[in-house]
């Protein structure tokens, strides 16, 4: 596939820091460098559903999401870069002014099309309206997804040598593919983004093959009140990561995964001498929907 990416970029940052306990090294893989806009975990998810529609002359493709939604704005870069039409159904009434992200997608000839937000919870019914587009999951969630986040612990060198892979969890995707890349001491720890979703798991599973069942470990207590929520500490805290460490973090899904590993880690939750790899899995764009100033990288 001739996608554009550019995974030389990706590097992976050692964090010292004073909060953390001394005990605990933690390293971080900067997904969030593959490019300014369209970047992170996005990338891999799309790969293999891309892959198949060029496989299979498909032309058409099609996807869903919010007003300010990563995937959106990556499908709608990859399918421009591939030269495939594409279809965003976007959750809610049209708008009267258009996100950034929205007016990013339109600019690569994204066609949007604003759909109620009882509608978009028929997703199916609109499927089928549809059939002749090929559709991606919201959040790129499936097995071809799961299939290309697989992928993301090949761009670290030595990735066997942590205990620990942190990533955030949203539909679980990335999730389920970095658990079946793992070695038998290592351990994936899915920070939930969403408000009580305790049925993640089972979408997690969902994906998997039942041998991995039992490897499947996500943490509900860092939503900060939902998703797409945010308070004044994940803003502190964010601002002190960037001041500290150059390290800009998305107030979605980075932001909230990487304050739960302080967290756990002032907890005790990490054995001494363990080693984590945090996956900053991007979506640095969405942080365009905060107010001027919130961010002091903005
Ligand atoms: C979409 C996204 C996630 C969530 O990935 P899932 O595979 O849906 O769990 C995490 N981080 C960022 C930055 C994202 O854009």
């Amino acid at each position: 596939m001739v996608l554009n990416i550019d995974v030389d970029k990706i590097n992976v940052q050692s964090i010292y820091d004073e909060a953390l306990p001394q005990a605990l090294s933690l390293d971080v893989l900067r997904l969030d460098k593959i490019h300014d806009v369209v970047s992170g975990n996005k990338w891999f998810k799309l790969k293999y559903y891309l892959q198949y529609a060029l496989d299979n002359n498909i032309t058409s493709i099609a996807t869903f999401g919010g007003a300010y939604s990563n995937h959106i704005l990556a499908t709608a870069f990859a399918c421009n870069q591939l030269g495939l039409k594409c279809t965003g159904f976007i959750r809610g009434e049209k708008p009267l002014h258009f996100s950034d992200t929205l007016k990013d997608a339109l600019r690569l000839n994204m066609q949007l099309v604003f759909i109620s937000r009882n509608d978009y919870k028929h997703k199916d019914e609109l499927m089928q309206q549809h059939n002749n587009l090929y559709f991606i999951s919201e959040g790129g969630y499936g097995v071809q997804g799961r299939k290309g986040a697989a992928e993301i612990l090949n761009v670290v060198d030595d990735a066997d040598k942590y205990d620990y892979i942190v990533c955030a969890c949203g539909t679980g995707t990335m999730m389920a593919g970095i658990i079946t890349s793992l070695q038998s001491h290592q351990q994936c720890i899915g920070i939930s983004v969403l408000k009580n979703n305790y049925q993640s798991e089972d979408d997690v599973k969902k994906l998997l093959p039942a041998q991995y069942y039992s490897n499947i470990k996500i943490i509900h207590d860092y939503s900060f009140g939902g998703y797409a929520k945010h308070t004044s500490l994940l803003i502190e805290f964010m601002n002190r990561i960037y001041l500290r460490h150059q390290l800009p973090l998305d107030f979605v899904y980075t932001a909230k995964s990487l304050y739960a590993v302080y967290d756990l880690a002032k907890k005790d939750f990490f054995p001494a001498g363990s080693k984590a790899l945090f996956i900053h899995s991007g979506g640095l764009q969405g942080n365009r929907s905060l107010p001027n100033q919130t961010l002091i990288n903005s």
